[in-house]
């Protein structure tokens, strides 16, 4: 069977993840569009490799022995944006959140200003129903344009199962195409109000640092950053891996970690809360890779 165009072997992901960590994909796909896909997936299926989506990767922590088999990223058309009626966007899933809550705000469309700083992709965001400031991805979701099991299908909201940070069953999917539904306003306030949530964000995160963001997920009726706090695990360090001061949920690599340090210290932060509080904290980041 024909190599897929552009294939890439032993493509280092650290220059695809946020937290800059993570050894060589075995095989990695850039797809401009959907025949493109159906041939990285038939061929990876013929090779029997396995398969990896990825978005912008800054909700990933990606092992130093890198991941087995095929590594698949949108771009071309996944990365184009139209306005298809009055209120309705649609998005293809590669689209960069931010950029797509900036064009909906100039555009006078509001409901995504929450979203201005989630610096992931819209596939990324729609598994993970990225949020913040009380809102997520799936308020705002019509329809989903997916590949399952060999087929291209839409699906409508109603059959997804929306919740926190979780999307039901869209993570075994790949995710291709959004349609958006937003409330008209104006589009000097949307920016104001999109602007103001930039604002707080830098005020309480570490956006100039590597991370993934909030590494564990909150429990019930709790904050993971105050847990982490109140346990004094924030003062752990493994490496090049350590707890931000500034948001006690965000592990940040420092320059030189490995993702054995970042995966290390984890697992010392979740021990340690638990001992303290008798609370688990579940991980928000997704681990990939030959762990
Ligand atoms: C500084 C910073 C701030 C952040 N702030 C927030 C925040 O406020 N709220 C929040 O919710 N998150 C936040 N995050 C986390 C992250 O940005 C989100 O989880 C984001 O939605 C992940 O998108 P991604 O494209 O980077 O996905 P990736 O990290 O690339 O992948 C995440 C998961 O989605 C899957 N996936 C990606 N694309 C597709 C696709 N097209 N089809 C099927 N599966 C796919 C991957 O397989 C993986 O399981 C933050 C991260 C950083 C670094």
């Amino acid at each position: 069977m024909k190599e897929p165009e552009g294939l890439l072997r032993n493509e280092p992901m650290s220059r695809h993840t946020t937290l800059h960590v993570g050894g060589a994909a075995d095989f990695f796909i850039s797809c401009i569009n959907e025949d493109g896909l159906l041939e990285a997936v038939e061929w990876a299926k013929a090779k029997n490799k396995p398969l990896l989506i990825i978005g912008a990767g800054s909700n990933l922590l990606v092992s130093d022995d890198g991941i087995e088999g095929v590594v698949i990223k949108l771009d071309g058309e996944f990365k184009v944006l139209k306005q298809v009626s009055p209120t309705l966007i649609s998005a293809g899933c590669s689209v960069f959140v931010p950029e797509l809550s900036r064009y909906c705000a100039e555009k006078g469309l509001g409901g995504l200003e929450f979203a201005r700083g989630i610096p992931g992709s819209l596939g990324g965001a729609l598994v993970m129903n990225a949020g913040a400031y009380g809102h997520s991805i799936g308020e705002l979701i019509r329809s989903v344009r997916l590949f399952r099991d060999g087929n291209f299908f839409t699906i409508n909201k109603k059959e997804i199962n929306f919740g926190y940070r979780e999307s039901g069953f869209l993570h075994e999917s790949i995710l291709l195409f959004a349609e958006i539904e937003l409330v008209p306003g104006s589009a000097e306030k949307l920016e104001e109000t999109a602007a103001e949530f930039m604002r707080k964000r830098k005020e309480r995160q570490p956006l100039n640092a590597w991370s993934a963001g909030c590494a564990f997920r909150n429990p019930p009726g709790e904050k993971a950053w105050k847990l982490i706090e109140e346990s004094g695990a924030h003062l752990f360090k493994v490496g090049g891996a350590e707890v931000s001061g500034l948001h006690k949920n965000f592990i940040i690599n420092t320059g030189k970690a490995h993702a054995s340090d970042i995966w290390r210290l984890m697992c010392m932060v979740k021990d340690k809360v638990k001992s303290e509080t008798g609370i688990e904290l579940e991980m928000e980041v997704k681990k990939v890779g030959r762990w």
